[in-house]
């Protein structure tokens, strides 16, 4: 059966997608940031800007050296940076979720590893306290982490346990006393050098289940850091590695319960990814800038390279996708400052959209500089550099796209087994059988005539077209479901390429869903004259997405799949390319 709504929790929209469904109730209108929040949003924004605008040759020192100094530390703390989530009740900001991510996209309009730092700390370092901490406990560390007097790391990642984050072998053995003694490894954790409170995951043997977290200080015998990376991009932010050997963890310093550490790890993930967003989206913000600058500067040919239409294009590219993932990042914030339980695959997708966006964005802004872009003395580089760990951390694409791709397909496959059961009951008994036909069965008669098909509602009648493309692309993806699941059936979860397109249309079609949202309230609030950008926003994202959604389509229809895995077998089997025209 579908999910009930009840009225507190609104169904997740991403996930209404695989059904086909149009779920606009919770961006419809666009959300916005609250007025009180507003002001103190402005305040701090205008305080980052006043200390951190004039600062560009510090940062590009800080990314050759590879390090923040301990006096530019001292300064992010007095600016209240480490105390953005932190209620206010332990002295902190107590900023939303969103506003948080709009913080974390003004720092980064200056310097990446700053919003990393920063970032770290609040959106995965002292989460778990946040989200699963005891009154004790948080009484005991939110003040001190508001403060930055103790700076906050989030330590799961292991040389064996990267994207397999169940496989850690770092551990903790359960005292007689009720203490613990931790002991192992963990690599590449942001603000290791600096962090004086350590959220770490442990295998633990419980009644409950396989990992647990742990609050660990800096100071208990038996922790130490390594030195820093050094790495390509976010060079001045620090990783380290962290070390616990025969580490005393008190009984009160369990994050969460007994054994769900995993469920802890994920939660933590989840929720911290609007800052990445935020931070993406600022940073997109940034390099427009400077490429709309280098574009009308640069004459070749005897005119600006910005009236050259492949100029424009790219232009017009980046500032869509901008639009686009501010947008998705907005929807995503606040859906879990609503409260809402159900946001793992819309906070996933962002992820995935807002970074690559990001990669697009940034890769075009080099490729309008040209030869400038290459060098060292312009920002680009840098930006590039800075900017690739986002595909990577805090879940790589590629696990996320089949996190997308599975758990929506899981309703889906569920109403699947229940139309199976409702058509052997019309077998045995057909006047009870069409009593039983579920929701599902009967939407799916709805779906192939013009009765039941999803409409965008709440969108401005402007945008008419655009609407119904997404209209259409759901119906399209819910049948390629329906397609795939028939198929594979619970083989599926093999089916990576399959995953990754159903996947990859929804997340178009979820980003698609927020744009036209906001567009509408733009238009809403200004008249179609006073929205002419923001249409023409809207009309480029819909051609972007829905060339990307055909493709997607298609290529579940007709790949070359079979002959693409059996090369790469070949080739891994091979040791490496082995052709040559000699
Ligand atoms: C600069 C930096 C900072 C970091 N900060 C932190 C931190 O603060 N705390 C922390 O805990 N961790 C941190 N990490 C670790 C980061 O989260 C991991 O790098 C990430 O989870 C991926 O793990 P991995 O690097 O081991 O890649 P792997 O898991 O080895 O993956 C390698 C490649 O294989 C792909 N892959 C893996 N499994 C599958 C699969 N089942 N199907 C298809 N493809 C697959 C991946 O997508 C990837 O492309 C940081 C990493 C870096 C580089």
């Amino acid at each position: 059966m579908t999910k009930q709504t009840t009225d507190t929790q609104l169904p997740s929209p991403a996930k209404g997608l695989f059904l086909g469904d149009l779920r606009f109730e919770s961006m419809v209108p666009f959300p916005r940031v609250s007025n009180s929040e507003r002001e103190t949003l402005s305040l701090v924004i205008e305080s980052i800007d006043r200390f951190m605008a004039d600062k560009e040759e510090d940062f590009r020192a800080y990314d050759v050296k590879g390090e923040q100094p301990t006096e530019y530390l001292e300064q992010l703390k007095e600016l209240g940076l480490f105390s953005l989530i932190i209620p206010e009740e332990f002295s902190g900001l107590g900023l939303s979720n969103s506003g948080y991510s709009r913080v974390l996209q003004q720092t980064s309009r200056y310097d990446a590893s700053t919003s990393l730092t920063i970032g770290a700390h609040s959106s995965i370092g002292l989460k778990a306290l946040l989200l699963f901490g005891t009154v004790e406990q948080k009484a005991r560390y939110l003040p001190r982490l508001a403060t930055g007097e103790l700076i906050a790391a989030f330590c799961l990642t292991e040389a064996g346990a990267g994207s397999d984050a169940a496989s850690v072998r770092t551990h903790a053995v359960k005292n007689a006393d009720g203490t613990w003694t931790l002991n192992g490894e963990k690599i590449w954790i942001t603000n290791g050098g600096t962090a004086g409170f350590f959220t770490v995951f442990a295998k633990t043997e419980t009644a409950g289940g396989k990992m647990t977290g742990f609050i660990v200080e800096r100071g208990w015998e038996g922790v130490s850091t390594g030195p820093k990376e050094d790495k390509m991009g976010i060079r001045a932010s620090c990783t380290t590695t962290v070390r616990f050997d025969n580490v005393r963890v008190p009984a009160d310093c369990v994050l969460g319960e007994e054994g769900k550490g995993f469920k802890v790890a994920m939660a933590v993930l989840n929720n911290g990814r609007t800052g990445l967003g935020g931070g993406c989206v600022g940073a997109m913000k940034r390099i427009i800038e400077l490429s709309v600058q280098q574009a009308s500067q640069r004459k070749q040919f005897g005119k600006s390279i910005s009236e050259f239409q492949l100029i424009k294009d790219k232009i017009a590219l980046m500032t869509t996708l901008c639009f686009a993932s501010e947008s998705v990042v907005s929807v995503v914030g606040h859906l879990i400052d609503s409260g809402s339980e159900d946001f793992s695959t819309e906070a996933a997708m962002s992820k995935v959209f807002v970074s690559e966006a990001l990669w697009t964005v940034a890769d075009e802004a080099l490729q309008i500089a040209g030869g400038n872009g290459f060098m060292r003395e312009y920002p680009y580089e840098r930006v590039v550099r800075d900017c690739r760990i986002n595909r990577i951390f805090e879940g790589t694409n590629e696990i996320l796209r089949l996190f997308v791709g599975l758990s929506g397909v899981k309703e889906p496959g569920e109403n699947l087994a229940d139309v199976a059961r409702s058509v052997k009951g019309i077998f045995n008994d057909p006047i009870k059988g069409f009593g039983v036909l579920s929701d599902y069965a009967s939407k799916k008669v709805g779906q192939y005539t013009s009765l039941g098909r999803p409409r965008a509602t709440g969108i401005s009648s402007c945008l008419q077209s655009e609407s119904s493309a997404l209209e259409q692309g759901a119906v399209r993806l819910a049948q390629a479901v329906e397609v795939a699941l028939k198929r594979y059936r619970k083989g599926i979860i093999e089916q990576q390429l399959v995953t990754k397109r159903l996947a990859d249309v929804a997340t178009d079609l979820f980003v698609g869903m927020c744009v036209l949202s906001r567009v509408s309230a733009i238009v809403a609030e200004r008249g179609e004259n006073g929205s002419a950008d923001e249409i023409r926003i809207a009309k480029v994202f819909s051609n972007f997405s829905r060339v990307r959604v055909s493709n997607s389509l298609r290529g579940l229809a007709k790949n070359a799949d079979e002959s693409g895995l059996a090369l790469a077998d070949s080739v891994v089997a091979s040791g490496g390319y082995r052709w040559d025209t000699l």
